[in-house]
C-alpha cells in the first residue's frame, strides 16, 4: 500500500495543472482501493459550492454540472463534520441528494473523507460501490491517509493552474481572490513579477515569452552539445571503475540526449514562444509523468534519471546567459520559491518594490534585508504559482501577508488608492527624521537601527537613527568564499564605526549556525537551531573568534563608540569565557601600543535558560538586548524559517511577553540597561508594550523606524503602562494584536499597522 500511496503522491505531484491531477487521483485511487467509483469535488470558495471536478465512474457530463452549496449533500456533511463519512447505503441517508446527471443511483456503499489543507477544506475525495456494505476501516485510513497527503499537492496544482483553473473558469473571478503568505515587511507594492530561481531548482523555472527564437534554439542546441560533451567524459573516467553494466546509466543519458525525443520537444515549445529554460522545464515534466504512470518499477525509476538530465542542461544554460545585467522592470516584485540575499542584491534599488517567496517566514533574513531595504514582502506563500507568474501583474500587501495575481480592475483600483495614502503617510513619516524620539511625558527611547551590509548604512543615517543596535557582521563572512582576515574584517566594522561615531554603533560576534550558513564551513546537523550556532562555534574556534575581536578592538582605534554584543548566550560560562578572550584581545593590543578603550559589551537573552538567569548575566556586562526573533521561536517551540508553522510564531503570545517582562524588571534591579533588537522593535503596535514595559532603547530595521517614533512621541509612558496591564490579560497572541491595532486606531495611528493613511 504504501509504494502504491507513494506513486500516487508523485504522480500528483508533478502534474501540469489542476485538472490533470485530479484526474489522476481518480484514476488511481478507484484502481487501487477496487471500488466502482472515484471522484474529487473542489470547494469553490467564491460561490460557496462544492464541485464535481473528477469523476472515474460517474457520468463524465456531469463534472462541473453537479453543485451542492457549502452544507448540501452528503459532500456538505463530510465537509461540515471535516472528517470521513461511510455509509452502507447512501440514498437512505436524510441528507443524501440525487443528480440524474450524475448517473449515481445505481451505488449504494459511499466513503468520503476531506481534502484539508492548513485547516482549510480544499474539497472532498469520495468512492463509491454497487454493494451495500460499510468500507472496512483499513480501506477509510487508506483514504484519509490520501486525502491528508493529497491536500498540499491539490493545492499548489490549483495554484499553479489556478490563474486560468477552476475559479477564473467558473467564474472569471479568480483574480480578486488573493494568496495568503505570512507578512515579511510592511507596505503595499503594485508591480511586475520577476521570477528568480537557482541553476538546479528545475521544477520553478517560470515560463517566460523568448525575445528571440532563434537565439533560444540555438542556447538550447549548445547546452545539448555541452551535456553530451561531459557526459561523455564523465563515461570515459567510469570506464575503468564501473563495470559495464553500471556504466549503462550514462549510455542511457546519451541515448535520450541523442534520440529526437527530449530535444525535438523542447525545440518546438520554444517555436510555439517559451523561452528554453520554461520549454525545457515544460518537457521534462511531461516526461517524468509518462515514465512515472509506469507499472514496472525500474522504468519508473527512470523518471529521476530525466530529471537529472534536466538538471544538467539546465546548468548549462543558465551558465551560458549572457553577463549584461539582466532587464527588470520600472517595478520590479521579486519571486520564486526562495528568495536569497543575492538575488536581492541583483535587482537595481530604484526598481525593487517588491518581494514574494514560497518559502520562508517574518523572520527569515531575507524578510529582514526587504525591512531594512523598504521593500514590502510576503514570505511562506506555499500556493505561489512560481512557474506560471513571471511578467505578470502582482499586487504585494505586506501588511497582511496577501499577494494578488493578475489583480482585477476593482482589486487594482482598491490598491493604487491605498499606495496615495501610503505616499502621503511617509511623507509625515519623513518629517519627524529630525525629532527626537521623546515621549510626550518625556522618557526619551533611543531608537537604534538594525544592519549587516555596508550599503544600508546610508539610508540608516538618513532615517534619523541614533547609532546601529544590531550591527549582524555574519553578512559579510556570508559573501565571501572563506573567513575574512583581520585586516579585511578591521576596515568593515572600521567603516561602520566611522560612520556613526559619536553615535553608538554595536557589532555582534559571528552569529553563523541555524539558518546562516557560510558557503566554505558546512555544517551538518539534525537540528540546525538547536546546534552548533552562534556563541558555541565562537567559544569552539578561539583562532577565529579572537580574529574577529581584535579586529573588532583594532576597528575602534581613537573611537569610542563601539559596543560588543555576544548572540546566543545559554549560560555565565559562556559569557565568562567570552570576557576572557576579550579582555586577552585587548591587552594584546595594547601591549602592542595600539590606542584602544575596553568597548562596553552585551549579552543577547535569545534563549529561554537566559530569561531565567537574567541576573546573573546582567551583573557581568554593561547592557542586554533582547533578540525576540529567537526568543519567540525557542519559547514557543516554533522555527522561525517554517511556513507551515508560521501561524503559530507570534511575538504576541502572552508567554513571551511574560517573558520580556521578567527581562526586563531583571535587568533593572541589577541597573542593566536593556534594549530589544529583535523584529518586535520595530512593530509599531508591539513598541507601545515595549515602552510600557520600560525599555531603555529599541533597534530595528530603517524603514520602520519613523513609524516607531511616531508611536513614541504619542504615547506617554503613563498610558503605555496602563495598555500594558491590560495587554496582559488576554490569553491570545490574536486578542493583544486587536487590542493594540485599536489603541493605534484611537489614537489616529492605524495607518502604521494597515494599508492606507
Ligand atoms: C534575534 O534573534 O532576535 C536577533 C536579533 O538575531 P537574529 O535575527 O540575527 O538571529
Ligand atoms: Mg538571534
Amino acid at each position: 500500500m504504501l509504494n502504491t500511496l507513494r506513486r500516487i503522491i508523485q504522480e500528483v505531484t508533478v502534474a501540469k495543472d489542476l485538472d490533470q491531477a485530479l484526474e489522476v487521483i481518480v484514476l488511481r485511487v478507484k484502481k487501487a482501493m477496487d471500488v466502482d467509483v472515484c471522484s474529487v469535488y473542489m470547494t469553490d470558495k467564491v460561490q460557496n459550492e462544492n464541485v464535481l471536478m473528477a469523476t472515474d465512474g460517474l457520468n463524465d457530463e456531469a463534472v462541473g454540472m453537479v453543485r451542492l452549496k457549502k452544507n448540501q449533500g452528503l459532500i456538505g456533511l463530510v465537509g461540515k463534520r471535516e472528517e470521513p463519512v461511510n455509509l452502507a447505503d447512501a440514498p437512505v441517508h436524510p441528507c443524501y441528494q440525487y443528480f440524474p446527471e450524475s448517473g449515481e443511483e445505481r451505488y449504494h456503499a459511499f466513503l468520503g473523507v476531506p481534502i484539508i489543507h492548513h485547516r482549510e477544506l480544499q474539497g472532498v475525495l469520495v468512492v463509491q460501490r454497487h454493494s451495500k456494505k460499510h468500507f472496512s476501516e483499513d480501506k477509510v485510513t487508506f483514504l484519509v491517509t490520501i486525502a491528508a497527503q493529497l491536500a498540499g499537492a491539490i493545492a499548489h496544482a490549483e495554484a499553479s493552474g489556478g490563474i486560468d483553473g477552476l475559479h477564473s473558469r467558473a467564474q472569471g473571478a479568480r483574480s480578486a481572490v488573493p494568496l495568503q503568505g505570512q507578512p515579511g515587511a510592511p507596505g503595499v507594492a503594485i508591480g511586475t513579477a520577476v521570477v528568480n530561481f537557482t541553476a538546479t531548482n528545475l521544477e520553478v523555472v517560470p515560463d517566460r515569452a523568448a525575445d528571440d527564437i532563434k537565439a533560444e534554439v540555438s542556447l538550447f542546441k549548445k547546452a545539448i552539445k555541452d551535456v553530451r560533451k561531459d557526459i561523455q567524459s564523465m563515461l570515459k573516467r567510469m570506464t575503468e571503475v564501473l563495470p559495464a553494466e553500471e556504466r549503462a546509466l550514462f549510455d542511457a543519458y546519451l541515448l535520450m540526449l541523442e534520440g529526437a525525443g527530449i530535444s525535438d520537444e523542447v525545440i518546438r515549445r520554444i517555436k510555439q514562444g517559451n523561452w528554453a529554460a520554461g520549454a525545457l522545464r515544460e518537457t521534462i515534466a511531461e516526461h517524468m509523468r509518462a515514465f512515472d504512470a509506469m507499472e514496472d518499477d525500474y522504468l519508473r525509476e527512470r523518471a529521476e534519471d530525466v530529471r537529472d538530465l534536466g538538471r544538467r542542461i539546465l546548468e548549462k544554460l543558465r551558465s551560458q546567459e549572457p553577463p549584461k545585467p539582466k532587464k527588470f522592470p520600472v517595478r520590479t516584485v521579486l519571486a520564486g520559491d526562495e528568495i536569497t540575499a543575492s538575488m536581492l542584491a541583483e535587482v537595481p534599488v530604484k526598481r525593487l518594490v517588491g518581494v514574494v517567496s514560497r518559502r520562508g517566514s517574518q523572520t527569515s533574513h531575507v524578510a529582514i534585508l526587504a525591512r531594512a531595504m523598504g521593500v514590502s514582502a510576503v514570505m511562506g506563500v506555499d500556493e505561489l504559482p512560481v512557474s506560471h507568474i513571471d511578467g505578470r501583474s502582482i499586487i504585494v500587501d505586506g501588511y497582511t501577508g496577501r499577494i494578488f495575481i493578475n489583480p482585477s480592475r476593482t482589486v487594482r483600483g482598491e490598491f493604487k488608492h491605498l499606495l496615495r495614502e501610503e505616499a502621503e503617510l511617509s511623507k509625515e513619516l519623513h518629517e519627524l527624521r529630525e525629532k527626537p524620539a521623546i515621549t510626550p511625558d518625556n522618557v526619551g527611547i533611543p531608537l537604534y537601527i538594525n544592519s549587516g551590509l555596508l550599503a544600508d548604512v546610508r539610508p540608516s543615517l538618513k532615517s534619523g537613527a541614533e547609532g546601529i543596535g544590531l550591527y549582524r557582521t555574519e553578512f559579510p563572512f556570508m559573501v565571501r568564499d572563506r573567513f575574512p582576515g583581520e585586516d579585511e574584517q578591521c576596515k568593515i566594522y572600521r567603516q561602520v564605526l566611522k560612520a556613526f561615531s559619536p553615535a553608538p554603533v554595536t557589532l555582534r560576534t559571528l552569529d553563523i549556525g541555524g539558518d546562516k550558513m557560510l558557503p566554505y564551513f558546512p555544517i551538518e546537523e539534525d537540528n540546525p537551531f538547536l546546534g552548533w550556532r552562534g556563541i558555541r562555534i565562537s567559544l569552539d574556534h578561539p583562532e577565529i573568534f579572537l580574529v574577529q575581536l581584535r579586529a573588532m578592538l583594532r576597528a575602534s582605534a581613537g573611537l569610542s563608540n563601539m559596543n560588543l554584543l555576544l548572540p546566543m548566550i545559554n549560560s555565565v560560562a559562556e559569557v565568562d569565557d567570552a570576557l576572557r578572550l576579550l579582555r586577552r584581545a585587548y591587552h594584546e593590543l595594547i601591549d602592542a601600543g595600539v590606542n584602544i578603550n575596553m568597548p562596553h559589551v552585551g549579552v543577547m537573552i535569545e534563549v529561554p535558560s537566559a530569561v531565567y538567569q537574567v541576573r546573573e548575566l546582567a551583573r557581568r556586562v554593561n547592557f542586554i538586548s533582547v533578540g525576540t526573533n529567537d526568543l519567540t521561536q525557542y519559547l514557543l517551540a516554533v522555527d522561525r524559517n517554517n511556513a507551515r508553522v508560521a501561524d503559530l510564531y507570534d511575538s504576541l503570545h502572552p508567554a513571551v511577553l511574560r517573558a520580556l517582562q521578567q527581562t526586563v524588571d531583571g535587568a533593572k534591579d541589577e541597573k542593566t540597561p536593556v534594549g530589544v533588537c529583535g523584529e518586535m522593535a520595530g512593530d509599531p503596535a508591539v513598541a507601545i508594550l515595549l515602552l510600557g514595559m520600560g525599555v531603555d532603547n529599541l533597534s530595528m530595521s530603517a524603514a520602520n523606524l519613523p513609524r516607531v517614533k511616531w508611536v513614541i512621541r504619542t504615547f506617554t509612558q503613563r498610558k503605555a503602562r496602563m495598555l500594558l496591564k491590560e495587554a496582559l490579560t488576554f490569553e491570545s497572541a490574536h486578542l493583544v494584536r486587536h487590542f493594540l491595532n485599536s489603541a493605534l486606531e484611537d489614537a489616529g495611528l492605524g495607518g502604521l499597522v494597515r494599508a492606507g493613511r
